[in-house]
């Protein structure tokens, strides 16, 4: 298991106009994910995320014309037909699911999380979170169930527009589909190739070896290990969570979504002390319970670099598909651990 964190450390010299021009090595490390191919690049930087604009003032421009908002909801949003979901959408506690307008996969639920339109980061209700999650999963099992077809599901989360979200109101999407993504493709591939070659699985190496080194492991209880990204694909560092016990979606009873709600909304509060305000977040699901697979979820922070609002999606993300980071994972799970303790 030597090479099971793969990674090398290189250094470019420059003349710093902030030193007298001194001139200094500025190193950065490639890091390649243990199971997947994606890599990143590292550097250890001290720079600190602009102040979070006004959200209060986001929350108030966007309430009005908000198609998610109770008042307006009947008439603004679509409606399943009676065949797939009888009634036209789905509810449970005050998360109410109704399709996407514009879906990329045979199905796709939007959760809208609460009546409540504007949830702080800061003190997002985890309870509100569960009942989402809980959601997401009545849907899912439904049309796998009907749909003999659909091999592959997710839960994911843009949490306000940094990460992509056109609508500030909170709201998961639950994916059920014929085609995975490329990174659930690696990850069955991938996985199964290391149950054959290792006689084990990937998942349990993980946890052992991550619990061992005590580098990047958080916490862990029963059912989940929490562990900050060895090769993140944000900015700042992922949060990388494996459901020890759950091989697909048909394991997860709802005691696990109401921990794993819990423990991610402190993860969420500790990121506001970073003037972080968004994240996408995935749950990777599976359809059929195959031994080597486990369910896992990341948590990836969306951050503004600069004063100038610019986006972390640059060239290296976009054109040559590469993670760019700029904390060290390890010194951010020492403060999460210290933030959570
Ligand atoms: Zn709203």
């Amino acid at each position: 298991m030597d090479n099971f964190f793969e990674k090398s450390i290189d250094k470019m010299r420059i003349k710093n106009p902030f030193n007298q021009f001194k001139e200094e090595e500025v190193s950065f490390e490639w890091r390649k994910d243990p199971l997947i191919s994606k890599t990143a690049r590292i550097i250890d930087s001290s720079i600190i995320f602009p102040d979070v604009p006004d959200l209060e003032e986001l929350a108030i421009s966007s309430k009005k014309d908000c198609p998610f908002c109770p008042e307006q909801r009947e008439k603004l949003t679509a409606r399943f037909p009676e065949d797939l979901i009888p009634g036209g959408h789905l509810k449970y506690g005050e998360c109410y699911l109704i399709p996407n307008i514009l879906p990329f996969s045979r199905y796709v639920g939007v959760i809208i999380l609460s009546d409540e339109h504007f949830l702080h980061i800061d003190r997002f209700p985890s309870d509100v979170f569960t009942d989402g999650l809980i959601l997401s999963k009545i849907f899912i099992e439904k049309l796998i169930n009907q749909d003999g077809e659909v091999n592959y599901c997710s839960i994911n989360w843009n949490y306000l527009p940094p990460a992509g979200s056109s609508i500030v109101h909170s709201h998961l999407q639950a994916v059920v589909g014929k085609e995975p993504t490329p990174y659930q493709k690696e990850v069955f591939d991938q996985e199964k190739k290391y149950f054959i070659e290792h006689k084990n699985s990937f998942w349990e190496d993980f946890i052992k070896i991550e619990r061992k080194l005590k580098e990047r492991f958080i916490m862990e209880d029963e059912e989940l290990f929490w562990t900050v990204s060895f090769s993140p694909f944000g900015m700042f560092p992922d949060i990388f969570v494996v459901f020890k016990n759950a091989s697909s979606i048909f394991d997860i009873k709802e005691e696990i979504f109401k921990e794993f709600a819990r423990f991610a909304t402190k993860i969420m509060k500790y990121l506001f002390t970073k003037n972080i305000y968004s994240f996408n977040m995935a749950v990777y699901l599976s359809v059929n319970n195959e031994e080597s697979y486990k369910v896992h979820a990341r948590l990836t922070p969306r951050v503004s670099p600069r004063q100038v609002g610019n986006s972390d999606i640059n060239y290296f993300q976009m054109l040559h598909g590469e993670g760019m980071c700029l904390k060290m994972p390890e010194k951010i799970c020492s403060e999460i651990i210290s933030f959570i303790n």
